[in-house]
């Protein structure tokens, strides 16, 4: 599955966000209850308000959203890399998730103490990713050094790993996070092999007051211009608002969102952002038993897609039906889009479209 690490300094509503998370998991699909892989993971549906147009036109018993995973990566402060905190054992957390989500303190409580006794998420941004970018500078010197004695040898998957560990040091080196490199196509693999934890895709969560979770802040304001900055994006949230709306039922939900003010809880904005930033799409399989949404990257191909639902698919893949959602919608589901011509016969080069509804053929 694919994974979103939050990270964030002490105290900035780091916990508050990822319980809102699995509490609101567990409410949107009741029968895949929100399951603890371990205690600081959460698996949650991915909103998709056009499953539920699907399964009513094909009949389905069971709506199956996609999932993703959040992960809370606790422990962090000014120091971490020096092993300060949880140091080491919670970089190595980072080091496994897809994307960064940084949260960052944009309300002020006298109540809850900030570790730098001053609310400024830009400053707080800055300490967290630089203790990041130390980590990965230490990490590659030492790679180099080994990486360097395998190049002696004529080793020349070594040779060309090190011009990649150059790049990510330049960056590095200048104070930028590695992401700012730019990597060539044939590179991406291997460059995302060195698990560098500012290579990664990141995400701002301007966790806002209660007051302020539509209009957001001055706080957020920074926030969403450093993030422009940072190419990156950013989402205005209330924390302590999420997770009173995850304990509420649908209806209660839809009132207390019209009271303050927004069309849907943050949360959906959160994980609709996160899954654009890792890259990912959408795809659907329906039918009477059930409407499914299934996660791809962007890019893949059909029998890469069928591969999701099983690697028999992917290996005996001999076409793909495709049925795109607009017309499996207004054609009213697969037999009318087949009477209009509009199921069209995919092979192995077809390139999935967000939104397409698949139906694989496959040798086994
Ligand atoms: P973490 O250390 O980053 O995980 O932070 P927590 O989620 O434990 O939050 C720290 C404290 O800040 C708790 O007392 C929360 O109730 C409080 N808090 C979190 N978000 C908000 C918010 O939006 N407004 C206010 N006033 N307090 C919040």
């Amino acid at each position: 599955g694919f994974k979103c690490g939050i990270v964030g300094l002490p105290n900035v509503g780091k916990s508050t966000l990822f319980n809102a998370l699995t509490k609101t998991a567990a409410a949107q699909a009741a029968n895949y209850p929100f399951c603890t892989i371990e205690p600081n993971v959460g698996d949650v549906a991915v909103p998709e308000p056009r499953l539920k147009t699907l399964a009513e036109i094909a009949g389905s018993k069971e709506i199956l959203p996609a999932r993703m995973q959040f992960v809370d990566i606790a422990g962090l402060v000014k120091g971490a890399s020096k092993g300060e905190g949880l140091g080491n054992q919670f970089l190595a957390n980072i080091r496994e998730v897809d994307a960064v989500v940084y949260v960052l303190r944009c309300f002020d409580d006298d109540d809850v103490t900030h570790v730098a006794n001053k609310i400024d998420p830009i400053a707080d941004f800055e300490t967290v990713e630089t203790e990041l970018m130390l980590a990965d500078l230490e990490s590659l010197e030492k790679r180099r050094v080994n990486l360097e004695k395998k190049a002696k040898g004529q080793d020349k998957e070594a040779k060309a790993l090190i011009v990649l560990v150059d790049k990510a040091l330049e960056e590095l080196r200048e104070g930028h996070p590695a992401r700012n490199a730019e990597v060539a196509d044939d590179d991406k693999k291997a460059w995302a092999g060195l698990q560098l934890l500012t290579s990664k895709p990141v995400l701002f969560v301007a966790n806002v007051d209660e007051g302020s979770a539509a209009s957001g802040n001055d706080y957020s304001k920074h926030v969403e211009e450093c993030a422009k900055k940072e190419g990156a994006a950013a989402v205005v949230i209330s924390a302590k608002i999420e997770s009173e709306l995850a304990q509420l039922s649908d209806e209660e939900q839809a009132e207390y969102l019209e009271t303050i003010g927004l069309s849907e809880p943050g949360l959906n904005r959160l994980i609709s952002t996160g899954f654009d930033l890792l890259g990912l799409q959408t795809y659907f399989t329906a039918g009477p038993k059930e409407a499914r949404a299934w996660t791809v990257k962007r890019g893949a191909t059909a029998p890469q897609a069928a591969g999701v639902i099983h690697t028999d698919f992917e290996k005996g893949f001999i076409r793909a039906e495709t049925i795109a959602f607009d017309d499996y919608v207004a054609l009213k589901g697969e037999q009318g889009a087949k009477e209009a011509g509009k199921m069209r016969l995919e092979g192995k080069e077809y390139i999935v479209k967000d939104g397409d509804v698949m139906h694989f053929r496959f040798n086994t």
